[in-house]
Parts: structure tokens; C-alpha cells; sequence
């Protein structure tokens, strides 16, 4: 791979000059924008070329991105294209600066999502999972992920995504797997690892654990229950609580009523005996399980048996008594923990669910505290495979003790060496670090990293796996510098070999927690690792914020000493244009490859970079992305315009000797560059594509190339030697000077156009990958030049109005007369009057109004310039009339809107100063506006008479 120092000193190159294997061998550009021939081109050129490669001994500061790791399972979706494109653009762009820059791809391997497309596979060959077999069902896992995973890698490669595809990860090769038991096993080492328990679906026909997605729900009739919870203080009073699950009561551990309810306020703290057995259990206030409007305001809390309650218990700090087996009967073990009645237990012992219930609401009715039974629908979750009702079941699991990982995570976010933006998410994170819970990481699937943690059978082989205690596990030790093999071989206690590893596997996020090291080769110290990490700037969607992003900070600070990324960079959420979520149902999904499909990958990425400012959602019209691609179009027929001008001789003089327009778009782009930029560093990529899209269209194309064609279409001679010959060599100079310069100022967007008409522009080097990124040349500024081409731009404006008013033929050449009352200003129209003729197709007579036709000339005054067009014979004056009215009546209804919002103080309060401030200046000139369209009223009207 050819390294960035070679390219950088590569000679110039001319348009003409490539060798016969270079894509633009013997091309011109095309008539039209055809993204489709040109993408694909340039994607396989860049990577022959290892454009994107960071090597180890390039001089640049590292900037590193770690990719959100798409799914293996995965498919491009708006989301991920707007993920990517920002990261990509912030990528080009420092490596354009000369940076470093490394982005590291890769896939995460999503133990639930893949384990399910594989196992609809054998179900569909009537086979299962179970019936392959653990081993075998991985390989399968395995050889799908070979043959069909990973399409999204394909797609990003179509978004133009410039990863540096030769440090390519997958969460569960053989080196990030390493990673995950080393970590595993220091944590455990370091008294971070622990076994506890947690409710799971459970599926006591198929004796497994599901996951959330492999429950099924429906709707189905019950029956709501209310029973007397009697006072122990005072057993005449009741508690009436409602159920729709009366034989789980007898693992209750509380009562919860609502805080602010004036019925129970004064009970909290006050205990109820539990029907049926000898427990006392305590009432306690819960905002968030009670709903004040529900029932009768009191509800059962059984920590064991409901996922709610188990949240409730949490909070309150309940005992957990679990009353079934692994087959959903009534446990001799439970009914004892629950202090069941002696008469009770005997008719219920070893019952299944549905039976127990009929005994239970039977003996309540016996004591009279049964209330009412009531039909009542409610919601079944059932096995996806045996239609059997699942049980949400308690069952041990391993989990992190995560405040000692957290706090050094809140503090690198609050002393600032992590930075994320936009700012205000900042709280959040906090908020959620400073509450955070205790991380289960255990699934009961097979797809994922097996947990690495084994038990004896000779020692424990009475007792269930899943019951056992963290004390009886074996967990190998560190053993440094890395864990090779980290299997075990013998049971410390008896010395046995007969060793059983756990059969869980971690939650997919343990691996991705580790990703911004791990894929730098830890914990192997390489080279890669010690120039790439920490790394720059992550990002990301809110979504994942603490599922992922929380969790790199605790492993990065644990494992590495220092943050895993000095920015965080929290990206909108794309949704339709009404604001809603896109999804297949409602038929709104807005498919990024169908996109670059119609509009080109260029209109869609800038579209998105445009719609990337800060806040919650992002409304996604397709118009908008037509609109881009429209841009797209102009900015090939610019290229196309100025390559036909680019024959004959250049001439290279300081900016301050060259032409007006030149001097002008030279310090446009100079501010441009400067915006730009600051814009980048702020991650404002909205501003900055902003910025892109009006100087490009407007300032570049609608006035430079404008102002410069009667320059350019001047014909030179040999002989030649005037003035005018001098100026259409510079112009040409700068003409391509500032061309090249824009597209290598817009190529981190639009990177296929920018490097398809790059090339065709006599420059230096291979690639426009590896270029320069513009900086502010001093040389270009020309602060009197911009406030010339003011004064210009509003004469010019101001004759276009009147032709527009009068309805003139474009092509037409009209009379205008124009002053202005300050003598500076008619200094500059004088100075600039052939380019006042010709932007505004019309001989132009400068002279006081008093010197003007006294008949026929229509006197547009804005500020201090007065502007006249001649009113000729083939003028309509009641159309114009009906124009002006019609004009008027629009600008009133934009200046009402406008002093609306400006009236509205929330508007005024809460959106950025620049906004507001913007606001002021647009009403200002719709009120000018509107006095030059009174005024243009009320002299036609004259002129009719
Ligand atoms: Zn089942
Ligand atoms: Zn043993």
C-alpha cells in the first residue's frame, strides 16, 4: 500500500496526463451526473490506492473513530446512514488536515438477533435447535455469518464510508474474545463479578429461560380478584387489593399504595397480615407501580413472580420468596419460605399454576376475604415454541457490581475529558450514572461468549447448576501477561477433571463495552493500541447512550487508565416528515439504498449532514434529498462551464491585482473556509453544509461565474496585449483556483463528485482523499472588495425586482437609471457599471433622479440607492399592478408570521441568539420590501391615469 507521505509529493498531474489504468483515463466529464457510473469507480480506485489506511509511521496526530459496530444481522437503515455519513465526513476531514485519521469497522455479533435468524432456518427444516445440539448449532451460527452476514458492510461501502477496511473486527473473533474473558475474569478477581438473582422468562414446559423476544403475547380473559388484606393493628380494617393472579399472593412481601393518595397516606409504614399464611408484611408508598386512578389504589407486591414487583422490590429493598418449581408447581420449599397455613399447604403442594389458583381463591372465600371476582382481560405472554404459559421466574444470575466502575465514569465526564455534545445530553448521562444499577450479563442463549466460568461435577453434582452460589464456581485466574487458555484443568476442592462450563453466554454489550480497545489488539499491548487510544470522537444515537456509551467509559477507565474517547458526539433520530417514527407498518421508512439508487449516495449524504442539528429528531422529506441532488446537478454544470474555459494561457498575480469578481469570490471562499470549519470543530454539521450549499449555489455560481462570462467570452488573439486580455488570464487562474479549492472545501460531503470533478482539474496528487483541506489564505481577504459587491448586489437586486414587477423576457435589454445619495456608494456604481449592465441585462445611466425621463420610469428606492426601470410600450400596467398587490400581501402575511414568533416570548427565550437575531434582519427587509412595493403601486397607478 502506497503510504500518504508518497502521494502527498506526487507532481502535478494534469487533466490529461493519467496512465491508462487511472478511472478518468481518456474521460471528459459526462453531459449529466450519473452518480451511478462514477461511485462505484472511485470506491474500488480509493481502496487500491489504501486511501483509507492509517499507517503506524504516518507523521500526523492520530484521530480515531470507532464505528458503532452494525449488526451481523444487520441492513443499512436511514439511521445508520446518518450515523455513518457524520463519521465519515468528520473523518475525511481530518485526514484531509493532515491527521491520522483511523476509522476501525466492524460488526457486532448479536447473540439474539442472530441466534433467532439461524434457528427459523431449522425450523424450517423441521429441525431445532435443540435437536443439533449446542456445538453444532454454533457451527451452523457460524457458517451463516460466513455466507450471508454482513451485508451492511457492502452498504457501507456504497455510502463511501472511508474505514480502514484492513482493521476490520468482529465481536466474536478469536482476539476480541480474548478481550471478554480477560475482562471477565479480572473484574472477578477484583470482587466486581458476582451471581444474583433476577426474574426471567421461564418456560416450565420446555425448562428454559427465553428471552424478551421469544415471548409471545396475547390477549386473553381473566379474572380480577380483590382480597381483604386485614391491618395488624387494627384487623376490622381492610386493605382491598385487586389481582389477577390470587395464588402468587402467597409469595407477596408488601402492600404498595400511591404516596399522595389522602385514602392510605397515613397507612404507609403500617403492616397487613398476609391471607392465608402468618407473614406480616409492611405497606409502603410507590409512585410509579401504584396508579392512583386504578382499582382500588392498593396493590400486592410480589417481588418473585412479576417483573414489575421485582422492580418494586428493588426499590424497597424486599425479600424475594419464590413459591413454584422448575415446572410451575406449588414447591414444598416455597410454601415454607412464604409461611403458608398448615391447612392450606396441604391442599396446594405440588399443584400447578392453574389448580393452585381455584384452591387458593377457595380457601379465601372459606375466610371470608374474598371481596368480588370481576372479568377482566389482561395480556399472556407464551412460549414461542410450545404455546406454554411463561412464568416470570426467579433464577441466579452473574451480574457486575457497577458503582465502582461508575464513579470514575461520572468523573471523566464532569471534570470535562470527556466532552459530549450537544452539551445538555451531558445531565443525562449523569443523571443515569449517578442511579445506576447492578449489570446483569448473563443470557441463557448459546450465540455469544460462553461465560467462562466452570463447575465440578464430583462436588456439585446433586445440585442444579442453576441454583448454585457464586463460591462453588471455578474461575480461572489472570494469568499474565494475557489469559491464553484460560480453561481450567482441575477442581480445587477434589482435584476432579470432570469440569462443566456454564452454559449462559454474555449479553451482547459486554463485548461492544470493550470495542474502542479491543479491536486496537488488547490485551495484547500493540503498536496500535498505543498510537490510536484513546480515540477522538464517538458517534452516536441516543439510543444507546447507556447501553453502550456508559459502558466503554467504566471498561476504557478500568482496563486502559484513561477515557476510551475525548468526545461524544449524540446525533438526532431520523423520522418522517410529520415527525413520526418510520416503521413497515405504517409504510413511511425512507430506505437510504433506494435513495443513492434514485438521487445518488452524494444528495443523500449532504442531506443528512444539512439535517443534523442538535435536538431530539430529524424530519426527513424526500424533497429535500431531490433538492440536494439538485445541487449536485448545478455544481457539474459549473465544472462543465469552467472546463470549456479553461483553454489558452493562465496567469498567476497576487489576489490584490486581480479583477473585481475574482478579488471578491477569492474573500468569500477564504470566509467560507474559515466557517466551514468552525463549524466541523463544533460538530455543527448543519451550518456547515449550509454554509456549502449558498456559497456554492449563490455566491460561486448565481453571481461569480455570472460576473465573469462577458471576461471570459472576450476572444484572444496572439497579438493581443489589452487590458482585457490580462484580465481573462487571471480570471481563468482564479477560476480554477477557487474551483479546486471548493471541492476539495466540500469533498468530506459530497466525496464522489468532488474527487470525479477533481480530477479533471489540472491538480496535484492521486487522489482528492489525500489532499489538503483548505485553510484561509491571508492573501484572499478583501473586506473593501465585499462591501462594494454590497452595494452592487443591491442595485442589482433592486433592477432585477423591477424587471420581475414588469414582467420583462429575461433576455430582454432594458433602460435603468440609478443613483445613490451617499457619494461613496455612486463612487463604487460607477466603478462597477459594466457589471451592473450586464447582471442586470439593462444599460445602466447613473445620474441624479432630476436628470431622468420625467414620464415612464418606474423609481425603486431601498436604503439609499434609487433604482429606475423604463416602463416600455409593451407593458401590461394592470398586471403589474395585480404582481405588487399580490406581493404586498404576501410579505405582509411573512412580516405577521415573523413578529408572531418574535412576539412569542418562548420562541425569544429558548432559540439560539443567532436565530432570533436573524429573525430581526429578515423583518427588517421585508418591511423595506414593502414600502418599495407601495411606493412602485402608487406610481403605476399615477402612470394609469
Ligand atoms: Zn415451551
Ligand atoms: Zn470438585
Amino acid at each position: 500500500m502506497p503510504s500518504l507521505l508518497a502521494s502527498r509529493h506526487i507532481a502535478c498531474y494534469d487533466a490529461r496526463q493519467f496512465s491508462a489504468s487511472h478511472p478518468m483515463s481518456g474521460k471528459q466529464l459526462e453531459k449529466t451526473y450519473e452518480p451511478k457510473q462514477v461511485e462505484d469507480r472511485w470506491y474500488r480506485f480509493w481502496i487500491e490506492q489504501g486511501s483509507f489506511h492509517a499507517p503506524l509511521d504516518h507523521p500526523g496526530q492520530p484521530y480515531t473513530i470507532v464505528i458503532p459496530p452494525p449488526n451481523v444481522t444487520g441492513s443499512l437503515h436511514i439511521g445508520h446512514a446518518l450515523n455513518n455519513t457524520i463519521q465519515d465526513i468528520l473523518i475525511r476531514w481530518r485526514r484531509m488536515q493532515g491527521r491520522n485519521a483511523l476509522w476501525v469497522p466492524g460488526m457486532d455479533h448479536a447473540g439474539i438477533a442472530t441466534q433467532n435468524v439461524v434457528e427459523r432456518q431449522l425450523t424450517a427444516e423441521g429441525s431445532s435447535r435443540e435437536q443439533v445440539g449446542r456445538e453444532q448449532f454454533v457451527e451452523r451460527v457460524w457458517k451463516w455469518k460466513t455466507q450471508s452476514g454482513g451485508t451492511i458492510i457492502q452498504q457501507l461501502k456504497r455510502l463511501g464510508a472511508s474505514c480502514d477496511w484492513s482493521r476490520e473486527r468482529f465481536t466474536m473473533d478469536e482476539g476480541l474474545s480474548k478481550a471478554v474473558r480477560e475482562v471477565f475474569v479480572r473484574l472477578h478477581e477484583d470482587g466486581l463479578i458476582y451471581r444474583g438473582e433476577r426474574l426471567i422468562n421461564w418456560c416450565p414446559r420446555c425448562l428454559t429461560a427465553l428471552s424478551d423476544i421469544e415471548v409471545e403475547h396475547e390477549e386473553a380473559k381473566g379474572k380480577l380478584y380483590h382480597i381483604r388484606y386485614p391491618l395488624v393493628d387494627d384487623p376490622n380494617t381492610v386493605l382491598i387489593v385487586a389481582t389477577t393472579r390470587p395464588e402468587t399472593m402467597l409469595g407477596d412481601t408488601a402492600v404498595a399504595v400511591h404516596p399522595d393518595d389522602p385514602r392510605y397516606q397515613q397507612l404507609i409504614g403500617k403492616k397487613v397480615r398476609l391471607p392465608l399464611t402468618t407473614r406480616e408484611i409492611p405497606i409502603v408508598g410507590d409512585a410509579i407501580l401504584v396508579d392512583l386512578e386504578f382499582g382500588t389504589g392498593a396493590v400486592k407486591i410480589t417481588p418473585a413472580h412479576d417483573f414489575n414487583d421485582f422492580e418494586a422490590g428493588e426499590r424497597h429493598k424486599l425479600p424475594r420468596i419464590s413459591i413454584f418449581d422448575d415446572h410451575a408447581r406449588m414447591a414444598p420449599f416455597g410454601l415454607a419460605n412464604a409461611q403458608v397455613e398448615e391447612s392450606v399447604r396441604g391442599k396446594i403442594l405440588q399443584l400447578p399454576v392453574k389448580n393452585a389458583r381455584s384452591m387458593v381463591v377457595e380457601a379465601l372465600q372459606e375466610q371470608g376475604l374474598l371481596v368480588k371476582t370481576e372479568d377482566h382481560k389482561m395480556s399472556l405472554g407464551k412460549c414461542y415454541r410450545c404455546k406454554t404459559v411463561v412464568e416470570p421466574y426467579l433464577s441466579p444470575q452473574w451480574f457486575v457490581k457497577i458503582k465502582p466502575l461508575a464513579d470514575p465514569a461520572i468523573k471523566a465526564v464532569e471534570d470535562g475529558r470527556i466532552k459530549i455534545t450537544p452539551a445538555g445530553w451531558k445531565n443525562n448521562y449523569l443523571g443515569w450514572m449517578r442511579d445506576i444499577k447492578d449489570w446483569c450479563i448473563s443470557r441463557q442463549i448459546w450465540w455469544g461468549h460462553q461465560i467462562p466460568a466452570w463447575y465440578c461435577r464430583k462436588c456439585n453434582g446433586k445440585v442444579l447448576v442453576s441454583t448454585k452460589p457464586d463460591g462453588t464456581w471455578i474461575i480461572p485466574k489472570e494469568a499474565k501477561p494475557i489469559v491464553a487458555k484460560i480453561r481450567p484443568t482441575s477442581c480445587p476442592t477434589c482435584n476432579g477433571s470432570d469440569l462443566i462450563q456454564d452454559s449462559d453466554v454474555l449479553d451482547t454489550w459486554f463485548s461492544s463495552a470493550l470495542w474502542p480497545f479491543s479491536t486496537l489488539g488488547w490485551p495484547e499491548q500493540t503498536a496500535d493500541l498505543k498510537k490510536f487510544y484513546p480515540t477522538s470522537t464517538l458517534v452516536t444515537g441516543l439510543d444507546i447512550l447507556f447501553f453502550w456509551v456508559a459502558r466503554m467509559i467504566m471498561m476504557g477507565l478500568k482496563f486502559m487508565g484513561d477515557v476510551p474517547f475525548r468526545d461524544v458526539y449524540i446525533h438526532a433520530l431520523v423520522r418522517d416528515v410529520e415527525g413520526q417514527k418510520m416503521s413497515k407498518s405504517k409504510g413511511n421508512i425512507v430506505d437510504p439504498l433506494h435513495v443513492m439508487e434514485q438521487y445518488g449516495t452524494d444528495a443523500l449524504r449532504f442531506t443528512l449532514a444539512s439535517m443534523a442539528s442538535p435536538g431530539r429528531d430529524i424530519k426527513l422529506a424526500e424533497e429535500r434529498i431531490e433538492g440536494y441532488r439538485n445541487f449536485a446537478n448545478k455544481i457539474w454544470n459549473a465544472a462543465r462551464f469552467i472546463l470549456m474555459n479553461l483553454d489558452g494561457p493562465r496567469e498567476t498575480v497576487p489576489p490584490k491585482d486581480r479583477p473585481f469578481a475574482d478579488r471578491w469570490i477569492l474573500s468569500r471562499l477564504n470566509r467560507t473556509i474559515r466557517e466551514v470549519t468552525v463549524s466541523l470543530e463544533q460538530y455543527r454539521f448543519d451550518q456547515a453544509a449550509s454554509r456549502l450549499y449558498q456559497f456554492i449555489w449563490h455566491e460561486y455560481c448565481d453571481w461569480y461565474l455570472e460576473m465573469i462570462k462577458p471576461v471570459l467570452s472576450r476572444v484572444e488573439g496572439p497579438t493581443l496585449q489589452s487590458k482585457d486580455s490580462v484580465e481573462a488570464k487571471r480570471t481563468k487562474q482564479t477560476l480554477v483556483e477557487t474551483f479546486e479549492t471548493v471541492q476539495r472545501l466540500l469533498h468530506p460531503f459530497m466525496p464522489f463528485i468532488t474527487e470525479e470533478i477533481w480530477q479533471t482539474l489540472p491538480h496535484h496528487g492521486e487522489s482528492i482523499v489525500t489532499r489538503p483541506y483548505p485553510t484561509a489564505e491571508p492573501g484572499w481577504d478583501a473586506q473593501d472588495v465585499e462591501s462594494e459587491f454590497a452595494v452592487l448586489e443591491q442595485f442589482v437586486a433592486t433592477a432585477r425586482t423591477g424587471r420581475s414587477l414588469l414582467n420583462y423576457q429575461p433576455g430582454k435589454v432594458i433602460a435603468t437609471y440609478g443613483t445613490a445619495t451617499d457619494h461613496a456608494e455612486l463612487a463604487i456604481l460607477q466603478k462597477l457599471s459594466t457589471h451592473l449592465s450586464h447582471l442586470s441585462k439593462a444599460t445602466v445611466q447613473l445620474q441624479p433622479v432630476a436628470q431622468w425621463p420625467a414620464q415612464n420610469v418606474l423609481r425603486l428606492i431601498i436604503g439609499g440607492l434609487t433604482v429606475g426601470a423604463t416602463v416600455e410600450g409593451d407593458v401590461d400596467l394592470r398586471k403589474a399592478l395585480e404582481r405588487i398587490k399580490k406581493q404586498r400581501e404576501e410579505k405582509t402575511k411573512e412580516a405577521s408570521r415573523i413578529e408572531g414568533k418574535l412576539g412569542n416570548t418562548e420562541f425569544t427565550a429558548k432559540a439560539p441568539s443567532e436565530v432570533v437575531a436573524e429573525h430581526k434582519l429578515r423583518l427588517l427587509a421585508i418591511l423595506q420590501e414593502q414600502d418599495l412595493l407601495a411606493s412602485s403601486e402608487r406610481q403605476l397607478q399615477e402612470m394609469m391615469k
